[in-house]
């Protein structure tokens, strides 16, 4: 290893001579079309708009999470914070999470995992084999819908087969 440096709130492609040269393996967990500088076309990715309500009441939904699947409601899910933590606050505050199309500026939070990008995404995967030095992980390395269990699972593999590699 070359360095021990940990470095926050910096973004890779402000400084990719530097953060490519401090190690000789990079584990990247951006997006894997930017990475390539899109070479090969852009991948589309789902953002969400977070609407926060005060409401006056103990509880609203009596849950901290409830989906919503209908096509006539334009959002998504609605997450009340307090019951994630038993909050005994006399009000409540909730979230409600609206789909929106990637933006400028905005997170890509999710894959569209359409045949288009599926397709798009599995020749940013071949470009990928030809950088050993670089492992691509996580939701946006792998363009992949991770649920938390998911990417936990996935990081101990890569990392178990990282370590076993390196035996
Ligand atoms: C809105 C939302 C709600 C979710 N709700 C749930 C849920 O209820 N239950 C559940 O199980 N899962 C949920 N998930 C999924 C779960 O949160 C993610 O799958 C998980 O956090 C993915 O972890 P990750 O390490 O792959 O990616 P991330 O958590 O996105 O980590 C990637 C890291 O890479 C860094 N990074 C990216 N680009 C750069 C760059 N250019 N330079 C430097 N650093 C960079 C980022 O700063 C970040 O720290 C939700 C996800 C979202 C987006």
């Amino acid at each position: 290893m070359k360095s021990s440096v940990v470095r926050l709130g910096v973004n890779y492609f402000d400084d990719r001579d530097c953060f490519d040269h401090i190690a000789s393996k990079i584990l990247f967990t951006g997006c894997i079309d930017e990475f390539f500088d899109y070479n090969l076309g852009r991948l589309a990715y789902r953002s969400l708009r977070f609407e926060h309500e005060r409401l006056e009441m103990e509880s609203y939904q009596g849950n901290a999470v409830v989906n919503y699947n209908e096509a006539a409601i334009p959002f998504t899910r609605i997450i009340e914070h307090k019951h994630f933590d038993f909050g005994t606050q006399a009000f409540t505050l909730i979230t409600r999470e609206y789909p929106q199309p990637l933006s400028p500026g905005a997170e890509p939070y999710y894959p569209v995992n359409d045949d288009r990008n599926m397709r798009l995404f599995s020749q940013y995967k071949e470009l990928a084999a030809s950088r050993p030095d670089v492992i691509f992980g996580g939701r946006l390395g792998l363009y992949a819908y991770l649920d938390m269990d998911d990417a936990i699972a996935g990081a101990m593999e890569l990392a178990l087969n990282e370590l076993n590699a390196s035996l």
